[in-house]
């Protein structure tokens, strides 16, 4: 990896409407632990420099001497609510504007992964992206735009465990194991998990009652590193589509003959990842040693996937790069938001221990190659674009094809 320069390019705009745009990409360090204070509370490996940039001491030196890394936003001791003003808020634009969008957390466990996404369900300050963001797309003032005549939501929640994927809201009885879905290839709406419950949500306390039930199905195990440590992917989607209303009335057809009523789907996506740590380090065996393989799989998949795009970026001939979407099940969900029709924002959390300086060093230089990424979001509407995308995905599906010759 490349240390960033210290001076730091102006944020990526999330105001502009469809569009090129690199993939936001903002590191939060949370405090130590009590664990981490007792075991020697001098002892950090960051330290921040600027709402920007932070340092990253590589050696059993203080963090003053290390690398500096810049990023979109760096998060020290900022509240869930500063959180939410710098990474939810133009998540929600983008859904009214008609543009896919996507946040997803990567960092080892422990690091503040569920803090950032969920947080606390019940205290209002404790709530994290996933409250604070549904509750803002349930809010009247944001559909301050006269157009729009309804709108609704609709939410799959599902987790990839063992590259397996569970849905959270299916019907769950303790003498049957839950079936893992497929993943499917829509021809214009992209990859899918098929027979995936969808449920219409009808503000954020219904949500929310979701997610309880959801997260009280996630897989979750004992490990060294926390006790309550998902070792699985948890994907919530939220398909927000709008009806709106454009042009004149004059007085003829269904809305008069100058108006015609147009739906327009954005996606949120919202992804709490499993911890990035390796398996050795969690001291975990058997049967838990064979599901952080998988975890790391994924997770490497995402590495590869990462590395492509970002070469992509830099590649001259961009179309001759291959990114293997297709080599984990987490991939090949999360392409639209990776590479595709959506804007997106990784949050890579980070313990500031020295205790911590491995695996710190890791997650930074996976969100340092992050940075690079583009996507290309598009305002869901026009149905030209749909042809234009249908075409495309065939184009991609005949080239698969050629290259398996
Ligand atoms: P992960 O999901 O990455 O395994 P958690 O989100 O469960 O980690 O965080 C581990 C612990 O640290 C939790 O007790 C959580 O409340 C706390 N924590 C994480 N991030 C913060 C933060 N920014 N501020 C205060 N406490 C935090
Ligand atoms: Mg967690």
């Amino acid at each position: 990896s490349t240390p960033a320069s210290p001076a730091s390019a102006p944020p990526v705009s999330a105001d502009e409407e469809s569009g090129a745009d690199k993939i936001r990409v903002v590191v939060r360090v949370r405090p130590l632990s009590q664990a981490e204070q007792q075991a020697d509370a001098s002892a950090l490996c960051l330290k921040r420099l600027s709402p920007q940039s932070l340092k990253y001491g590589t050696d059993e030196e203080n963090a003053d001497s290390g690398m500096t890394f810049t990023f979109d936003q760096v998060f020290w001791s900022e509240s869930q609510q500063q959180v939410c003003d710098k990474v939810g808020v133009s998540v929600v634009r983008n859904a009214w504007k008609g543009l896919n969008s996507s946040v997803f957390a990567y960092g080892q466990t422990g690091s503040g992964k569920t803090h950032t996404m969920t947080g606390q369900l019940d205290d209002l300050q404790g709530e994290g992206l996933i409250p604070r963001i549904s509750r803002s797309l349930f809010s009247t003032d944001a559909a301050a735009d006269e157009a729009i005549t309804s709108f609704k939501v609709v939410a799959t929640y599902y987790e990839i465990y063992n590259e397996r994927v569970i849905d959270l809201l299916g019907e769950t009885d303790a003498a049957s194991p839950r079936a893992a879905l497929r993943v499917r290839e829509h021809p214009t709406r992209g990859p899918f998990v098929e027979g995936a419950v969808m449920r219409e949500v009808g503000g954020w306390a219904d949500l929310a009652q979701l997610l309880r039930r959801g997260n009280r199905a996630r897989t979750v195990a004992s490990t060294k590193m926390n006790a309550a440590s998902s070792r699985s992917h948890a994907i919530l989607q939220l398909s927000f589509v709008q009806t709106r209303i454009y042009g004149a009335d004059d007085g003829g057809g269904e809305f008069g003959g100058g108006m015609r009523a147009v739906d327009r789907e954005s996606k949120i996506t919202l992804v709490d990842l499993a911890g990035s740590e390796r398996a050795d380090k969690t001291g975990v065996t058997g049967d838990r040693l064979v599901e952080s393989g998988n975890i790391n799989k994924s997770l490497l998949a995402l590495g590869s996937v990462i590395n492509a795009l970002a070469e992509s970026v830099t590649s001259t001939s961009t179309s001759s790069v291959f990114v293997p979407y297709r080599n984990s099940a987490l991939t090949w969900l999360l392409r639209e938001s990776l590479g595709g029709n959506a804007r997106s924002v990784m949050v890579a959390t980070l313990s500031p221990s020295a205790l911590q300086r491995e695996e710190t060093g890791s997650t930074l230089r996976y969100a340092e190659r992050a940075k690079r990424i583009k996507t290309h979001a598009t305002v869901n509407e026009d149905p030209n674009v749909a042809i234009i995308r249908q075409l495309r995905a065939e184009i991609e599906a005949l080239k698969a094809a050629l290259r398996e010759h």
